[in-house]
């Protein structure tokens, strides 16, 4: 075995490397199995507990692999925080599934970070040669996608699958029907309640896209939006969902506070020069007060736009709206831009929420956005939660707003309203409190 390098492989060295065993083993008629590795929020712990502390954590990492790996197998680091491990000669996947599985055992154990120990996960994509590529470019392509179905899963490895998820919805023409959606009045806007946390009054409700298809059933935003951000059909959508939000939000009953609704803004939107006028004008015509229309942005959109995303964002906060920094800490990777985010609150992304439980690094995360978010005057929303003991851990940390399938599920407008005329808020900051 090679000795493993902290610092990021030379790729041609790396690819001449890999090409040598792809050889080897081609000439043996043997098998052969890449993992792909990635330490699950680096970036956050470098931020988190700084930069010493993410390089201490990777020289752990490295030696705990060392420790499992064979003499024969090679590992080398491809990114920041993405490793390969090279598993030559096996029998079969089963060997491959083995080895991930006791590797993600090694990461029981807590790690070292700052003052204190946490828990480290990774996900984990495989690719055996030759059962899913011949050539050594093509395999890393396989195993990056068994990354991102790990990513998309439920279990923290995967390994390449001829059909992946979504192969399904590729072989039909989503572009071509999403001008007929639009035509044909396909599109649906489901609500999900948002509670404060303190005294489990609502705060409003965040509106999601459907696709009621005629052929496929409701279809969910993640497969046709990227689409219509590529194809352009993304600047009709929008309009249609801030005008249906706001027509069906003058419909909702009087509640003791007055709620707002929350509408998702994709980036690709934001340089749109119609932008701030065609909203001011729904708001008009529907009567809905700014104050009552809040417009969620993803934080990582955002970076990529960051200054022309800066300036449309602070038009609309001039108008009086509330802007909301969606999946936050997924994207940040410096604190001096903050102070500038034209924002009214951020949302703490759900993969912070769903396992902070059992992870105190998920806990300490959540604990420091609070923390920065109300230096900064924002109030802080979380989604994702799951359960009770989420929620309450949520509101000792001091988190200002909560949303999740515990509370509710996206519904639609009737159900939604028959659930908001049923809400019973003591009964649910009882809950909250008794813990
Ligand atoms: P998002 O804004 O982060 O929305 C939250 C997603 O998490 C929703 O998925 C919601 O159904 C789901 N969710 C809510 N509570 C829980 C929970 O407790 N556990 C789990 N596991 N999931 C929960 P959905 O509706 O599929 O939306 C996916 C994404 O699509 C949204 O993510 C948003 O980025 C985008 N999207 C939704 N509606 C629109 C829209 O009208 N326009 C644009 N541009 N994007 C939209
Ligand atoms: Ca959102
Ligand atoms: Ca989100």
């Amino acid at each position: 075995m090679t000795d493993i390098p902290v610092y990021v492989a030379d790729r041609k060295s790396l690819f001449n490397d890999l090409e040598h065993f792809i050889t080897a083993h081609q000439v043996a008629g043997k098998k052969l199995a890449i993992l792909l590795i990635n330490i699950n929020h680096f970036r956050q712990i470098n931020v988190v507990y700084g930069y010493e502390s993410g390089d201490r954590l990777l020289q752990e990492f490295v030696s705990r692999l060392r420790g499992l790996a064979r003499q024969q197998d090679y590992i080398a680091r491809m990114g920041n925080s993405e490793f390969i491990l090279v598993l030559p000669e096996i029998l079969n996947q089963g060997h491959a599934t083995l080895a991930a599985h006791k590797l993600l055992s090694s990461l029981n154990e807590p790690f070292e970070l700052g003052k204190s120990k946490h828990k480290v996960t990774a996900d984990m994509g495989i690719a055996l040669f030759p059962d899913h590529a011949t050539h050594i470019v093509e395999l890393i392509q396989k195993a990056e996608m068994a990354l991102m179905d790990a990513r998309r899963g439920i279990k923290s490895h995967a390994i390449y699958a001829d059909k992946p998820i979504q192969d399904e919805f590729s072989i039909w023409d989503i572009e071509v029907e999403l001008e007929n959606a639009l035509d044909r009045d396909e599109f649906e806007l489901f609500f999900q309640p948002q509670v404060y946390l303190d005294t489990g009054e609502l705060y409003g409700a965040e509106a999601l896209i459907r696709w009621n298809n005629p052929a496929r059933g409701y279809i969910r935003p993640h497969i046709f939006i990227p689409v219509s951000e590529k194809s352009g059909h993304i600047h009709r959508i929008t309009s249609w969902t801030i005008n249906t939000a706001l027509r069906l939000f003058s419909h909702w009953p009087e509640t003791k506070t007055p709620l707002k609704v929350a509408v998702n803004l994709s980036t690709r939107v934001l340089s749109d020069p119609d932008l701030v006028d065609s909203i001011g004008g729904a708001l008009s015509i529907w009567g809905t007060k700014h104050e009552q229309l809040t417009l969620e942005v993803t934080e990582s959109a955002l970076m990529e736009e960051m200054t022309s995303s800066f300036l449309a964002l602070d038009d609309l906060k001039t108008l009086g709206l509330n802007i909301s920094i969606d999946d936050f800490g997924t994207g940040y990777s410096s604190m001096a831009y903050f102070k500038n985010i034209p924002a009214s609150e951020l949302k703490i992304d759900q993969s912070f929420v769903c396992y902070m439980l059992e992870n105190t690094m998920d806990q300490h995360i959540v604990k420091t956005i609070v923390k920065m978010a109300h230096g900064f005057e924002l109030k802080v929303i979380a989604e994702g939660i799951e359960n009770l003991e989420t929620l309450q851990a949520l509101k000792t940390l001091g988190c200002d707003i909560g949303q999740g399938y515990y509370l509710a599920k996206p519904m639609p407008q009737d159900e939604f309203i028959q659930w908001l005329k049923n809400y019973d808020a003591s009964a649910v900051r009882k809950a909250i409190t008794a813990v």
